[in-house]
């Protein structure tokens, strides 16, 4: 039967492969009340479970290879720290003796009893920490069913195999890293999920939140997973088929032809140039900036190296984590972010924590100048990296003229600290805001006066000026880059730095959407910073426009008031 599903692409591009079904073990656990007498070896059976889980779980962590993510070591230790909980591992023994139930039965009991719990917290990404338990159990489950934790498909057949799951644990996702698989499909996770988060690092096409697909694929059916809309195919008919196909070639030739790019300069028909720099959160992100040729990096979210540990980076690992960054880029400069920690960013232990509204809270600089230790630790070693290359700072979440003046006296004390010690650095390192506050926005000359350079962050800009919590999936239809109120606080921002002098680059989402590349430049902006993966199509982008056209189309979108007009105006744009 052909039929189509809709779900959240959390990874681009079209896989057409046959349906591999991971077993949800917990839908299949037998439920059963065992004899008196079978009491203590049903004990022992679960014991001999939990012990295996363990084991397995130790395993995992052994292969992490040293390129994996630093997501992957702190699910694993999770995944390892429920396990550990009497809730999950004595509780059910209680069950057992007491009531009677079967090894299964009992721990699917005791998960659902947690379940319900997580599912009252407010809080979104802590509720959908109960996905973990829900892991973690089906762990247990299939050691008690004595299967394997994981699949293990044939290799040769991988590349054409769709993995279709319920969830899929992060720890089990660390085997994607080895098995080559086509794609993968689950019926839960957000976009802020952690396997829709370790998905897009493995880069293939992905949906996750297809809800029932789990249950109504079968074994081997032929699926296309287009990664692009958010669908899913079930069993195409040939001209279906077909149609995919031809979409799968000519992505991956798109794709091939973008890598020709690589060296061409960034610059419009005109010639003018456009500076094309890279995101980046852990040092290890540099492949993929070198590959894409990226002028630089226009953002490297620091906060990264502080979050999934117990203890936190000290002044020499960061040192060494931001050197290793400057010296790659040989002599191209890197924005180094200072600590951008709380909203959905936390920390493992202590951080920014429970705030009555984490997005409004103690965040970025806010918690940075709270914590003037962990600020200048981090100030040091940001200065220290400097002598090695082109190091630039970021001041995250500006809103208050106080806010800057204290950061810049605070990096005066780092460089005077530095300067007791003997300790060298780039004297003449810049320091620039990001915009990402409506208010900073519209105040822009107090933070033209203080600053050496701007960076629009649009992902909050978009969040604080529409008022929706960008991790909500309630409010996710709300999320709107081309909302006139967004659309007026960037191009108006854009142009006063640059009347003023002040350089001004966008390093949020919409700098990498080549929808609204030109856009952009027809405000007025002359660099962009984005994902290594999307800088080649923006510079494609680029290289086709025509200034002289994008800058009055671009004020008259910034004239309309009415949607349709924008959508019309801006489809006319990018003609
Ligand atoms: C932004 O807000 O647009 C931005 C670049 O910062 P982050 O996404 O890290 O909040
Ligand atoms: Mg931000």
């Amino acid at each position: 039967m052909n039929f189509v599903l809709h779900g959240v692409a959390v990874s681009a591009g079209i896989t057409i492969g046959h349906a591999h079904l991971v077993s949800s073990a917990r839908l299949e656990a037998a439920h059963y009340e065992i004899a008196d007498s079978a009491v203590a070896a049903e004990i022992f059976r679960f014991d001999a479970a939990i012990a295996r889980a363990r084991q397995e779980l130790a395993a995992i962590e052994a292969h992490v290879t040293a390129d994996a993510p630093a997501e992957f070591g702190a699910f694993i230790n999770l995944h390892r720290m429920i396990l550990a909980d009497s809730s999950l591992s004595h509780a059910p023994r209680e069950l057992i003796r007491e009531r009677r139930m079967n090894a299964e039965w009992a721990l699917v009991q005791q998960m659902e009893k947690l379940v319900a719990q997580f599912e009252e917290i407010e809080d979104p990404y802590l509720r959908e920490r109960r996905q973990d338990i829900e892991q973690v159990v089906e762990r247990v489950l299939k050691t008690l069913a004595g299967g394997n934790a994981a699949p293990e498909p044939p290799a040769s057949a991988e590349g054409n195999l769709i993995v279709v799951a319920h969830d899929l644990s992060p720890a089990d996702m660390i085997l994607f890293k080895r098995h080559k698989f086509g794609g993968f499909v689950t019926d839960v996770g957000g976009v802020t999920s952690h396997t829709a988060i370790v998905a897009r690092s493995l880069n293939i096409p992905a949906l996750v939140g297809l809800h029932h697909a789990r249950q109504m694929i079968r074994e081997n059916d032929v699926l296309i997973v287009d990664g692009i809309q958010g669908v899913l195919v079930v069993d195409p008919d040939a001209v279906v088929l077909g149609e995919y196909r031809l979409r799968q070639s000519q992505h991956g030739l798109e794709r091939q032809k973008l890598k020709r790019l690589k060296s061409t300069p960034s610059a419009t028909l005109d010639g003018t140039p456009v500076e094309l720099f890279a995101n980046i959160e852990l040092p290890q992100d540099l492949g993929d900036v070198q590959d894409s040729g990226a002028q630089g990096v226009g953002l490297f979210r620091t906060e990264f190296l502080f979050m999934n540990r117990k203890v936190l980076p000290t002044e020499d690992e960061q040192f060494e984590a931001y050197r290793e960054v400057a010296k790659a880029l040989e002599g191209r400069p890197v924005v180094i972010r200072t600590l951008d920690l709380g909203a959905d960013k936390g920390l493992s232990e202590g951080g920014p924590q429970d705030m009555p509204n984490p997005a409004l809270g103690l965040r970025a600089i806010r918690y940075c100048l709270s914590e003037p230790q962990l600020f200048l630790a981090q100030l040091r070693a940001i200065l220290r990296a400097s002598k090695y290359g082109r190091v630039r700072i970021l001041l995250p979440m500006l809103a208050h003229a106080h806010e800057i003046d204290q950061s810049l006296s605070m990096v005066k004390q780092a460089k005077q600290q530095l300067d007791d010690k003997g300790v060298g650095y780039d004297a003449a390192v810049e320091i620039g805001g990001m915009i990402e506050v409506p208010a900073a926005a519209l105040a822009l000359p107090m933070f033209m006066r203080r600053l050496d350079f701007l960076s629009i962050g649009t992902n909050d800009l978009i969040q604080y000026t529409l008022a929706i919590d960008r991790t909500d999936d309630a409010v996710a239809h709300l999320y709107d880059p081309l909302h006139p109120a967004v659309l007026h606080l960037i191009a108006h921002t854009i142009q006063a730095a640059n009347r003023g002098g002040t350089p001004i680059a966008v390093c949020g989402e919409m700098a990498g959407e080549p929808g609204l590349t030109r856009l952009l430049l027809g405000f007025g902006l002359r660099n962009f910073s984005m994902h290594a993966q999307q800088l080649l199509a923006i510079k494609e982008r680029v290289l086709r426009t025509d200034l002289a056209q994008a800058q009055p189309l671009a004020q008259r979108v910034l004239r309309q008031s009415d949607p349709a007009k924008t959508r019309e105006l801006l489809l006319k744009l990018n003609s």
